[in-house]
């Protein structure tokens, strides 16, 4: 039950909006100045909020104060804590004093730029600042607004959208150029560190599962695709009479952080006329610093790049960064022109439309966030937060190659390290390889029952590993360390049980 209502409705009341906002803001100060103090994965149990929550919305008003309260105590222990420093699962969500600047300035200006008329300024900036993004990272000038041929950037929410959008232009213009060949003789080639998403995308354009490849990498490659390989698949599929449509080659993938050599696969891409898209979700901050643009090299030959600034580059959630180098092949699959839409400006065909390059119509203004990011950090302040973040990962790489009880499994490019508790000895049979992998999923779950930091895990060649992934805005060497200290002493606890059982893992 709320109390009577004593106070004037007032929705959007500047001085009431002040007072509230600044409430918020001291609120969740508060919350970044204990974040150290929460358990970093949630510990409840699944339907923990039912019997916390009224199962019927209020009548009455009810005051913010009360509100913030009830956040703290029924919210706060079902969250974990992707802000807390000790926060190394997935992959990071990057937030900061301007990105957070950013979202409140695209929210209270709230504006729904869909097309250039409906607030041009919003446009306008999203291009300036695509292009600005597109030079941080060296991308090949195709990519920047105003090329002949048609390049560009847009602002989506996420990468499952650009990866989906991006599938539905290259399906449009092969069903286009194709004699009667039908949607169900278009292939798309991923390996199997491919995000799922372009599996999603691929099922959402209608293109028909078996018609997928996922090829396989292993360990000798780096989990990574070869030129070889993409080009002997592509070849069966001609041979078989299935046309080629779509390749995704990945900077960083999602479960162990590898790179596909985008030039010798981006070559083969262009000699089957296939669209190559290039995801750099997670590792395409790090482009931003000349030292790892190498990873990078040959990213001229992809029809399409896309990066998560919301992930590494201080940019709160969301904002995903999508180029194109053709935008009239994305426009055409996506473009829509109802009537109560029609304007003189966009049939001049003078200006952009963003509705046009993605899925919805509606769209918040994104690039306001990202140019307030780049403003108020500065390029280099930029660069030097993506290198102290690799430099820390490098240093508990170390750690853990200096305890032999341990090893890394894949080799680090960015800031994910992949681990696990080693097994003494060269053949390692079956039985043997399952324990392993139990040992290693109960030192991984110990890591996140303690409160304390928080992993998430990868299954590589049958192996289970831990997933450190390093990039949390608030993290420091200290977290680093201790964070180490606390998977030594799981691990010591782990193996002391083990080894009254008799298990050959090392021990110190
Ligand atoms: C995180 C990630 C995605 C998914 O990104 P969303 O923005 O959540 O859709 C896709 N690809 C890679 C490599 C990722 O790391």
């Amino acid at each position: 039950m709320g109390s009577l209502p004593t106070e004037p409705f007032l929705p959007l009341d500047p001085d009431r909006f002040t007072k509230e906002s600044k409430a918020v803001v001291d609120f969740i100060a508060d919350y970044y100045r204990q974040i150290e103090l929460f358990p970093v994965r949630s510990q409840v149990k699944p339907g923990y909020l039912h019997d916390r929550i009224p199962n019927t919305p209020p009548i009455l008003s009810e005051p913010i104060t009360t509100i913030l309260h009830d956040i703290k105590t029924d919210i706060f222990p079902g969250l974990t804590h992707w802000q807390s420093p000790n926060f190394y699962g997935y992959y990071q969500a990057n937030a900061s004093t301007p990105g957070f600047a950013g979202e409140m300035l695209c929210s209270g200006l709230n504006v729904v730029g869909f097309s250039w008329i409906a607030s041009p300024a919003a446009t306008e900036l999203e291009t300036i600042i695509m292009d600005w993004m597109a030079k941080m990272l060296k991308l090949p000038s195709t990519f920047l607004s105003g090329h002949l041929g048609g390049g560009g950037g847009v602002i989506h929410g996420s990468t499952c959208e650009a990866v989906l959008c991006t599938l539905a232009a290259a399906r449009d213009n092969a069903l286009s150029k194709s004699d009667g060949e039908g949607i169900t003789k278009l292939t798309v080639y991923v390996s199997d560190q491919t995000h799922f998403t372009v599996q999603k995308a691929a099922k959402l354009v209608g293109i028909p599962t078996r018609n997928l490849r996922v090829i396989s990498t292993s360990r000798e490659t780096g989990y990574a695709l070869t030129a070889e390989i993409v080009r002997a698949a592509m070849d069966a599929d001609v041979a078989a009479g299935m046309v080629p449509l779509y390749l995704c080659g990945t900077v960083g993938t999602t479960a162990v952080g590898a790179v596909d050599p985008i030039r010798e696969i981006g070559e083969v891409a262009r000699e089957f006329g296939v669209w190559f898209h290039v995801d750099a979700a997670y590792a395409g901050s790090a482009g931003i610093c000349p030292e790892f643009r190498r990873f990078f090299d040959g990213v001229e030959t992809a029809d399409s790049f896309s990066l998560n600034p919301h992930k590494w580059l201080l940019a709160n959630m969301d904002c995903c960064c999508l180029w194109v180098r053709c935008a009239t092949k994305l426009v055409d699959s996506l473009s829509t022109k109802p009537e109560i839409l029609t304007n003189s400006a966009s049939e001049d065909g003078k200006v952009i439309d963003y509705k046009d390059w993605q899925v919805a119509l509606s769209r918040r203004f994104r690039a306001m966030k990202l140019w307030i990011v780049i403003r108020r950090f500065g390029v280099a302040n930029l660069m030097e937060h993506i290198r102290s973040d690799v430099e820390m990962a490098k240093h508990f790489e170390r750690l853990v190659a200096e305890d032999e009880r341990f090893e890394v499994v894949v080799p680090r490019r960015f800031t994910l390290v992949c681990f696990k508790l080693r097994y003494v000895g060269e053949d390692i049979d079956e039985e043997e390889g399952t324990k392993c992998w139990e040992m290693n999923k109960k030192l991984l779950d110990s890591v996140n029952e303690s409160g304390r930091a928080f992993m998430t895990h990868a299954v590589v060649c049958g192996q289970f590993v831990l997933r450190f992934a390093l990039g949390a805005t608030l993290t420091e060497i200290r977290h680093v360390e201790e964070t180490w200290r606390l998977v030594q002493e799981k691990a010591s606890e782990l193996l002391m049980i083990t080894n009254e059982l008799g298990w050959k893992l090392k021990t110190l």
